[in-house]
């Protein structure tokens, strides 16, 4: 998912609109836009893309300086208009919109608890439970509520609170996802990626660090903590796959370190091959760095039709496919009786890997040579990326010599865990690890809140 929040703009609905089109790779099922007027909380959401659901909103209906959006892909919950952010909750004490990027571990839990204290939930996502921790109590929205509710959730966020007067923004304790804020003239921006500054010509400022709760107002910005300052565990495979490449994450750019993977891939899996070629979009930088690095011409052996969304993005495996069908078609006359480099960003179920390979033997490739510029995803994502279940995870099940034998590739080879952190981590004195539990097993963060993160004061 992806998250925009700004404060203090005349046109802060259509700057968000901006903002969330931009990050309209985060997620498709789903995107919304809530605005205050300083007086009251108004909201227009949809199912879909972001030009569809807005295509018929009324703009000038969209009042107010401040806003918040969210697009949607979902991980929990389904796929209904009750479930597409932000959320919107209304009592007489005021209203609070909540969009949320992430996933709550014990979310199960907490809502057993509120269930039984008399409050009954709306959606299946687990973004309603903050908005009732917040609000247990009879307490207002406020610093103090706010806190005590998020040091009750475990698990990944970058949140947006959207209240009449305020917008609040906070980031997981081990900061496992993105947030950024920036200003465009006297307005502060939220964003989930800075793609979304660039997009609307905001300047970047600063992230919001792991346990950070950022209070905006026309008062300015006030930055506290609601948990003690920890090493960074950003996602790793933000900057593997699902990251903008003009975008930065952590001060390293993304197109930057996926070049740097494929620099990396190259030294550590090199092959005797006439070109390489990348799946595109997201493989094309780690493509470009293996390339550079081997020496071996870069290609363009695969066309991507450019009406076709993200096919991993999609709710089901047949659809997933489809997809993939109806979205690459190989380049005949540059792959046929050549010996190819394949890159691909990463392989999770094995649709795309699989597909590819078999076009490119259909188009006539003599030797098609799988490198991934990852490691081997073998274990389950619960930090709000879509690879919960480990059966569905091709590695967690079979050898890369069984991978390579069922994507019928000639060789294969994956990035190690070393080589992407190298891509990656470029400043280890601002704290900048990353998680990489999906390919390693080592969790950050643990369901009963037991963390792997050395806490300073
Ligand atoms: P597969 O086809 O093996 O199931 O998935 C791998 C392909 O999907 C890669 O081409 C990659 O670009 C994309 N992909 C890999 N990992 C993820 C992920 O965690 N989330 C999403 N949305 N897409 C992914
Ligand atoms: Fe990202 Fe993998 Fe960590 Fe999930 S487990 S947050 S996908 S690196
Ligand atoms: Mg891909």
């Amino acid at each position: 998912c992806g998250v925009f929040g700004i404060w203090g703009h005349d046109k802060a609905a259509e700057l968000t609109y901006y903002g969330l089109h931009s990050m309209q790779h985060r997620g498709q099922e789903g995107a919304g836009i809530v605005v205050s007027d300083g007086k009251e909380l108004t909201a227009h959401k949809g199912l879909g893309l972001v030009n569809d659901v807005f295509k018929k909103a009324k703009f000038e209906e969209l009042a107010g300086r401040n806003a918040v959006g969210h697009v949607r892909y979902t991980t929990q919950g389904g796929k209904v208009i009750e479930n597409v952010q932000p959320l919107l909750f209304r009592t007489q004490t005021g209203s609070m919109a909540l969009a949320h990027n992430g996933n709550i571990m014990n979310a199960h839990q907490l809502r057993g608890e509120l269930e039984d204290e008399g409050s009954i939930l709306q959606t299946s996502s687990d973004t309603e439970v903050l908005a009732h921790l917040i609000r247990r109590g009879g307490q207002r929205t406020n610093e103090t509520s706010i806190s005590t509710a998020l040091n009750q959730v475990v698990g990944a966020y970058a949140y947006l609170i959207l209240k009449e007067d305020r917008m609040y923004a906070a980031l997981d304790p081990a900061g496992i996802r993105p947030l950024s804020i920036g200003k465009l003239g006297d307005a502060y921006v939220v964003a989930s990626e800075t793609c979304a500054f660039d997009q609307i010509g905001a300047t970047f400022e600063r992230e919001v660090l792991p346990g950070e709760l950022v209070t905006i107002s026309d008062d300015g910005i006030e930055i506290r903590r609601f948990a003690p300052r920890g090493g960074r565990k950003l996602c790793a495979m933000e900057y593997v796959y699902l990251s903008r490449p003009d975008s930065d994450l952590n001060h390293v750019n993304v197109h930057a370190s996926r070049k740097q993977m494929g620099v990396e891939l190259a030294k550590e899996a090199p092959v005797d091959a006439d070109m390489v070629i990348g799946v595109p979009d997201s493989s094309i930088s780690a493509a470009i760095g293996y390339a550079e690095e081997s020496g071996l011409p870069y290609e363009m052996g695969i066309l991507k039709n450019r009406y076709v969304g993200r096919t991993f993005i999609q709710p089901s495996q047949e659809l997933r496919e489809q997809g993939v069908k109806m979205k690459l078609s190989p380049v005949r006359g540059i792959v046929e009786g050549k010996r190819i480099v394949m890159i691909d960003d990463s392989i999770v179920r094995g649709t795309t890997s699989k597909r590819i390979v078999k076009m490119l033997k259909q188009a006539g490739a003599k030797e098609v040579h799988v490198r991934i510029a990852s490691p081997s995803i073998q274990h389950p994502c619960y930090y709000g990326i879509d690879m919960s279940t480990r059966k569905e995870l091709i590695a967690a099940n079979n050898s890369p010599e069984e991978i390579c034998e069922i994507i019928g590739a000639d060789s294969i080879a994956y990035l190690s865990e070393r080589g992407l952190e190298q891509a990656i981590v470029k400043d280890k004195t601002i704290n900048q690890g990353v998680c990489m539990a999906c390919m390693t097993g080592r969790y950050p963060v643990m369901e009963n809140g037991e963390t792997e993160i050395n806490y300073t004061k």
